[in-house]
């Protein structure tokens, strides 16, 4: 009998999601209404942060954000090349031209110094990425940029409920984007939210996002006029509905929850792998970090050997990600990130889900460990063998 796979990822939802799609369902209303409403009344108080706009994924997220900005064609708008293409797409809608810069080996977020150096008059925006779900070392990037008028746009599609200095990621920056997408740290199966703390940029998130009308309908169906709207700016169909907000809503409540276990698998891993010498750890910070995904570096050139491995053992891994100046669609933007180019020949997600059983888990442990010492154990028939031929 064969072990069921492991996936890479997987979400979590079942009868406490059902029940709040049952609910919307029974209204009636499925469209942007109460739900959504509560939902964003619930983030803003989970996050701390003045305003939060639902909108229905991570990249609308982004996209409205960097829109608000107002950017005009030329203008520059950095982000680390090793980001889903969402990031880089989002900044392509927005009229604007990516430009990529390097990450941190030990931790795969921006490298704050390499972003800086690539500020021209140009640049009008930064877009770091809380890689996994470990913030980008925010405090130096807001002083700089805010130093120079520039606006800093933060991918924390990995990192809902991860802080920074002991604050949660979205209450101090100046847009933060979150996806609740079906694999993201909680799911609205597909979904996302822009926090701000600016009234206007609140206000404007808010007419975009749906086709630039200056009321929602449910509110509008209570006057005396309910068929009347004012359209009075250029918009999007964004808005979240009721059913992805009742799925947000009900995995609220669980989300403290999810966060111990995803974090006693992060404990685990760490303790298992660490003696090993082809896997170089990257830096977690549990305390601060809410964990998305557990990413490893496989040195030696052994990453794709070590995904067939485990492959063929029934695990799946995935490579978060492939860098985007080396997509066909952003060759216009290419230039050289040696960094960047050698940890994606390196990094690996190992299967991280919070309904992993901890049989699964030592199942992952104990194929990467031999996994290695097979390795090892070649290595050292080889250096046997040489030593033979030269005896
Ligand atoms: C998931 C993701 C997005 C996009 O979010 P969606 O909700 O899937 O549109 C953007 N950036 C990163 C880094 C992501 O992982």
């Amino acid at each position: 009998m064969t072990n069921p796979r492991i996936p890479s990822f997987r979400p979590n939802v079942g009868a406490s999601e059902l029940d709040a799609v049952r609910a919307v369902f029974e209204s009636r209303w499925l469209g942007m209404g109460p739900m959504a409403h509560r939902f964003e009344t619930l983030l803003a108080q989970r996050l701390d942060a003045r305003h939060v706009i639902a909108v229905d994924r991570g990249t609308s997220a982004l996209h409205l954000a960097l829109d608000v900005l107002d950017l005009l064609p030329g203008d520059e708008v950095i982000v680390p090349s090793l980001t889903f293409a969402a990031s880089v797409q989002a900044i392509l809608a927005a009229r604007a031209t990516p430009v990529f810069c390097e990450v941190e080996p030990e931790s795969l977020t921006m490298n704050i110094d390499d972003a800086l150096s690539r500020i021209t008059p140009r640049t009008r925006a930064v877009m770091p990425v809380h890689y996994a779900g470990l913030a980008c070392d925010m405090a130096p990037l807001l002083t700089e940029c805010r130093r120079r008028n520039i606006v800093v746009v933060e991918d924390a599609a990995h990192a809902f409920g991860s802080s920074y200095r002991g604050r949660p990621i979205g209450s101090f920056g100046d847009l933060t984007c979150f996806s609740f997408d079906a694999i993201k740290n909680i799911t609205c199966g597909e979904g996302g939210a822009v926090a701000t703390g600016r009234d206007d940029w609140a206000q404007k998130l808010r007419l975009r996002r749906n086709i630039g009308i200056d009321s929602e309908r449910w509110r509008s169906a209570s006057q005396s006029r309910p068929w009347h709207y004012q359209v009075v700016s250029h918009g999007y169909r964004y808005h979240m509905s009721d059913i992805n907000a009742a799925i947000g809503i009900a995995q609220l409540e669980r989300m403290e929850q999810f966060r111990q276990r995803k974090c006693e698998v992060v404990r685990r891993y760490d303790q298992a792998l660490a003696d090993l010498p082809g896997i170089v750890p990257v830096r977690r910070d549990l305390d601060q970090t809410f964990p998305f995904a557990y990413v490893v570096r496989v040195t030696g050139g052994q990453r794709d050997a070590l995904h067939q491995h485990l492959r063929a053992a029934g695990i799946d891994t995935m490579v978060q990600f492939i860098p985007n100046h080396l997509q066909p669609a952003f060759a216009q933007f290419r230039r050289p990130l040696p960094v960047t180019e050698q940890l994606y020949g390196e990094v690996l997600s190992l299967p991280l889900f919070t309904e992993m059983t901890d049989e699964e888990v030592e199942r992952v442990i104990g194929q990467v460990r031999s996994f290695f010492a097979a390795d090892r154990a070649a290595e050292s028939v080889a250096s046997a063998s040489i030593a033979a031929e030269q005896g």
